[in-house]
């Protein structure tokens, strides 16, 4: 017998969660429209809301995203699916499509968790923690981390051994190993995709020893070491957690590199590699930071003045590419690289390496769309049809895109994208009312 569906009714249904999808939902929404957020995540907020600070402000990220997630979150005309996927959206006909969406079970009624963690505190297996880049710990049993939203528990079911010691702990009783997937059809009259970009996996450029050696970091796991919401209470190197006092930096790791099939530039990593870098003179003032770079692109507004202020505290800047990181003694790495000024051939230790890594295109969208094909540009991030006068318009009349989706950018520029996707939806809703 065919599993039953859901059947449910939106103005737009918006593709992931992050901020550009989060603040697209938000301008519709205040719009008056009804709007429906599919995020596959079990918590909305994106990349964002995992980040430290923001350049070239220093505002705390955290203190950005979080009332902006909190707005979203209980705005009237916002549905938000979490720990979800959109498995085909069909153009049904003119301003008609009607997507296939699955809930995953979290296996904890979300109605009656409190947050209060007992389930954690009781769950005896350890697995990695993705939310704080593997740097720690979680438990099969887990809040994903303190600020996410919704905020409630999830069981990681490959993990769990099915002891029941989260049931026993939980005062709710909401842990519930019976719930199963549930599967949806919506009907809506606009799409916006906000998916968002991926990570250039560092595994791939096996010279710089990233999985070999504990002392490369991406620049991920670093913006968590610096985030208030921590894993530790100070900058630690994985190794034996010391406190590191030479820390370079390799941008471009995975960009503007087309041996590894990333030609372009992925214009964020040298600002938030300077972020980090004055971050870190503040968080650890007797430290040498040496940033590592092709060239310095500081292209927007105030980001010139942000380097030249890293400069002026103290940051050194070495234009040269690293051929390789080798492992010395007691952890520490040495860097071999080219010292352009010089054009000679140079060694630096140094006790931590933080990888700058790229920007990728997140095409998990395109075969979503079974009816209509969703064009994407030749790096595979949705093609814009006409960036300029239209920059939301995707290749489907009444789907728009929305923030990395379309290409690297930073915060600013994603919010900027968001609204233009937003406009554009009321622009097209309004024409078929
Ligand atoms: C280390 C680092 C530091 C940074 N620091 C700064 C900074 O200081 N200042 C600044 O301006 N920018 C910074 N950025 C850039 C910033 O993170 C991005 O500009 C911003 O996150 C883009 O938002 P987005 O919503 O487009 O994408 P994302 O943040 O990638 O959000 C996409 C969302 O879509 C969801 N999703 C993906 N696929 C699917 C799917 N198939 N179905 C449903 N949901 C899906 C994801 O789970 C996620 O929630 C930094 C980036 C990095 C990597
Ligand atoms: S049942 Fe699973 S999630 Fe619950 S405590 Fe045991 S291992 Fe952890
Ligand atoms: S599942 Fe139960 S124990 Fe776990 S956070 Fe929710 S209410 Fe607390």
């Amino acid at each position: 017998m065919e599993k039953e569906k859901i059947n449910l009714f939106f103005d737009a249904m918006v593709i992931g969660g992050g901020i550009a999808g989060g603040e697209s939902a938000l301008n519709l929404a205040n719009n008056g429209y009804k709007v429906i957020i599919v995020e596959k995540d079990l918590s909305i907020g994106g990349k964002m809301i995992m980040l430290s600070k923001v350049f070239p402000t220093l505002d705390c990220s955290a203190c950005i995203t979080t009332p902006k997630v909190s707005e979203i979150s209980r705005h009237n005309n916002i549905t938000i699916f979490t720990e979800s996927d959109v498995n085909s959206v069909v153009k049904m006909g003119e301003r008609h499509f009607r997507a296939e969406i699955t809930r995953r079970p979290r296996y904890v009624v979300a109605e009656d968790c409190t947050g209060c963690q007992k389930c954690e505190e009781a769950c005896p297996v350890i697995v990695k923690d993705q939310y704080q880049y593997n740097l720690i710990g979680r438990k099969a049993a887990f809040i994903p981390f303190s600020i996410a939203s919704p905020k409630i528990a999830a069981i990681d079911i490959e993990n769990c051994t099915l002891c029941g010691a989260c049931e026993k702990a939980c005062p709710s009783n909401c842990i519930d190993f019976t719930q199963k997937a549930l599967d949806y059809v919506i009907d809506i009259k606009s799409v916006v995709v906000a998916t968002g970009f991926k990570l250039f996996d560092p595994l791939k450029i096996e010279r710089y020893g990233f999985g070999k050696f504990k002392n490369v970091l991406t620049s991920m796991q670093m913006e968590r070491q610096l985030a208030p919401t921590r894993p530790f209470n100070t900058i630690l190197r994985p190794s034996d957690g010391k406190v590191p006092d030479k820390i370079a930096y390799v941008l471009c790791a995975g960009s503007r590199d087309d041996s590894e099939g990333n030609p372009i530039c992925s214009q964020i990593c040298c600002m938030y590699s300077i972020k980090q870098a004055q971050l870190l003179m503040g968080a650890l003032p007797m430290a040498d930071i040496t940033i590592y770079y092709i060239d310095i692109r500081a292209f927007g507004k105030g980001y010139d003045e942000f380097y030249e202020q890293a400069k002026g505290m103290g940051v050194s800047f070495i234009k040269g590419k690293i051929g390789k990181i080798t492992k010395g003694e007691r952890g520490d790495l040495t860097l071999r690289y080219e010292d352009v000024s010089t054009g000679k051939i140079k060694e630096a230790r140094h006790d931590m390496v933080v990888l700058s890594v790229g920007v990728l295109a997140n095409d998990e969208a395109v075969p979503m769309f079974r009816s209509n094909t969703l064009l994407t540009d030749p790096l595979n991030y949705i093609r814009q049809e006409d960036p300029i006068i239209s920059p939301a318009k995707t290749s489907i009349e009444g789907v728009f895109v929305s923030g990395t989706a379309s290409g690297p950018m930073d915060i600013p520029d994603s919010i900027l994208s968001a609204g233009a996707a937003a406009s554009q939806a009321t622009a097209y809703l309004k024409r078929i009312n």
